[in-house]
């Protein structure tokens, strides 16, 4: 590590002193009642603080009652603020039928709620692609080979999107106009994270929820806005990164360093001089002040970035879908994978498009009914188009095709969505339980399913004549209302978001394994995305 980074471990602190932690009566909250999630954890019992010496009522959630109840009594001990200001809901945000509860029980003792700050969220398990847990069996693997993970890849999903979205379906009806969501994601949604990709991914797809919950709930005058915190001085952000190093075979403190490079501001602390440092949770506080205060009220849909500045787009860019030069392409030696779900009219068009370029093509389709549909469909072209079962959300069926022997190792793949465009529609605020559990089972889980499946298969296959890639591809409509000038299908954009974070997460981590020496070929995927809609910004594409 360079000089000019701190190598400081000190706990992290409310940021505010004795003298300027009191309760301000007519501070920048008064007035309102505000709904933190996730109060007893780090960032949480900060924001806590902050907005009881503002002057709000808050009420603190999470899943445990003792940790929520002493971070309650400390704060009003440390604020001053009268007893009634703070009141304790214990829900678990990952079931939908606790935070309906919760929220009753919000309702009836305080009877609006003026600011939601959903910022509770677990870590997720801390694994590389290929060994991210699906089943509690496989938890109980990695954890009885020393393993400190806790959550499966659907627990992460349920405790970081599902919470998410569950708190605020249950909120939508309290909110009234002039309320605030603060949704608080993560920069890393957005970067490389190695062994992360069970957290990255429901992370970016909360990004794309925020911003379409932005133009539902900002219809009636609610605004939404999404928060991403860098690495933020904190016990989870040390054990976090102390893993993520041991586990890319680095020495301690290069993930932290990574991290500190891609920031642009130097910050001095206490009048010491400006250095790399991470960002404190008091950071994060000031920015749910300002968001939860009408001073934001002019404010719906963005994304606020507490990370010292750090160089991170928007979105991935690349140049692979353009390529003007090239007019004919030649598939002659690859076998190509295409995994689909329930549009198999679409499937079958990219099946047979593969195998005119002289592909040899498996063709994985998840139940049995639309395999032997497709075999009919197929005859006369069945010799360069193998149609097998292959279901993401049973990995036995997914081995078993890929053991089958064809004309030799696959060498790419194309990852379609579970579902057609019909399948997840409408009002993401009035989800059902139902359509939000497959969602995430199938969509989100579905395709990391296959991400796994594929990254072991190539890992161990020694006879790839060159880098495999692959490729997940939107369905070719969206879904959209006829003649809608903008795409609603909200369930569309978050699929895509988080496809997008899978692939980043995909491609640095077996760049990763390559430079170790833990696989021979680096995996290179990307994402084609089928628009049909009229939004000004995709007419170009
Ligand atoms: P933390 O200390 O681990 O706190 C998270 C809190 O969420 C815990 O108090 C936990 O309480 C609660 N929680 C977890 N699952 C829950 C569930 N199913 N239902 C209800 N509550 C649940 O984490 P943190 O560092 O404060 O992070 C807070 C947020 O900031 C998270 O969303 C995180 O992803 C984000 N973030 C943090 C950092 C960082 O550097 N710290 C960086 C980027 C983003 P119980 O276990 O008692 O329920």
């Amino acid at each position: 590590m360079s000089s000019d980074i701190s190598t400081d471990r000190s706990d992290p602190t409310t940021g505010l002193s004795p003298a300027n932690l009191a309760y301000t009566p007519t501070g920048r909250l008064a007035g309102k009642v505000a709904l933190v999630t996730g109060a007893a954890g780090n960032l949480g019992s900060v924001i806590v603080r902050h907005y009881l010496r503002e002057g709000a009522v808050v009420v603190l959630s999470g899943r445990t009652r003792s940790k929520l109840e002493a971070v309650r009594d400390a704060a009003l001990l440390e604020t001053g603020a009268p007893p009634a200001h703070a009141d304790v809901v214990v829900m678990d945000g990952a079931d939908p039928v606790s935070v309906r509860a919760g929220m009753a029980e919000l309702q009836a003792r305080h009877g609006r709620l003026d600011i939601l700050v959903n910022n509770a969220g677990t870590a997720g398990p801390r694994q590389p692609m290929e060994k991210v847990p699906l089943t509690r069996e496989e938890l109980d693997a990695l954890r009885a080979a020393g393993s400190a993970d806790t959550e499966t890849l659907g627990d992460a999903m349920r405790n970081i999107l599902g919470l998410t979205w569950n708190t605020l379906r249950a909120a939508a009806p309290l909110l009234k106009a002039g309320a605030s969501v603060i949704n608080i994601s993560t920069i890393f949604s957005r970067t490389q994270y190695y062994g992360r990709v069970a957290y990255v991914v429901p992370k970016a797809a909360l990004n794309a929820l925020s911003r379409q919950w932005a133009d539902e709930l900002g219809a009636r005058g609610v605004r939404v806005n999404n928060l991403l915190p860098g690495p933020i001085r904190s016990e989870r952000i040390r054990s976090v990164f102390a893993t993520m190093d041991q586990l890319k075979g680095a020495q301690s403190g290069a993930t932290a360093q990574d991290f500190f490079e891609m920031m642009t501001l130097k910050r001095g602390y206490d009048g010491g001089e400006p250095k790399k440092d991470y960002p404190v949770p008091p950071d994060i506080a000031h920015t749910c002040v300002f968001l939860g205060s009408d001073e934001s009220l002019a404010f719906n849909g963005h994304n606020f970035e507490v990370t010292h500045g750090m160089k991170v787009l928007q979105e991935s860019r690349s140049t692979w879908v353009s390529r003007p030069a090239l007019r004919t392409v030649d598939a002659v030696g690859h076998t190509v994978l295409i995994s689909a779900g329930d549009q198999i009219d679409d499937a079958l068009g990219i099946a047979r498009l593969h195998a005119e370029l002289g592909a040899c093509v498996i063709l994985g389709l998840p139940r049995e009914a639309w395999c032997s549909e497709a075999r009919e469909r197929l005859t006369g072209q069945r010799g360069r188009i193998d149609v097998r079962l292959f279901d993401r959300t049973d990995p036995a069926t997914m081995q078993a095709a890929l053991a089958v022997e064809g004309d030799g190792p696959i060498t790419a793949a194309v990852v379609m969505p579970a579902h057609g465009p019909e399948r997840f529609q409408g009002s993401i605020t009035e989800a059902e339980d139902d359509d939000i559990e497959a969602f995430i089972e199938e969509e989100l889980g579905g395709a990391i399913a296959i991400a796994r499946m594929l990254s072991r298969y190539w890992q161990e296959r020694t006879d790839l004549p060159h880098e495999p890639r692959y490729v997940f591809v939107t369905n070719a409509s969206e879904g959209a209302a006829e003649g809608a000038t903008s795409s609603k299908n909200a369930w569309a954009y978050m699929w895509r978001s988080a496809m997008e974070a899978l692939i980043r997460v995909w491609r640095d981590e077996s760049e990763v394994d390559v430079h170790l020496g833990r696989r021979r070929l680096p995996e290179w995927g990307n994402q084609i995305i089928r628009y049909d809609n009229t939004e000004p910004e995709n007419l170009p594409f």
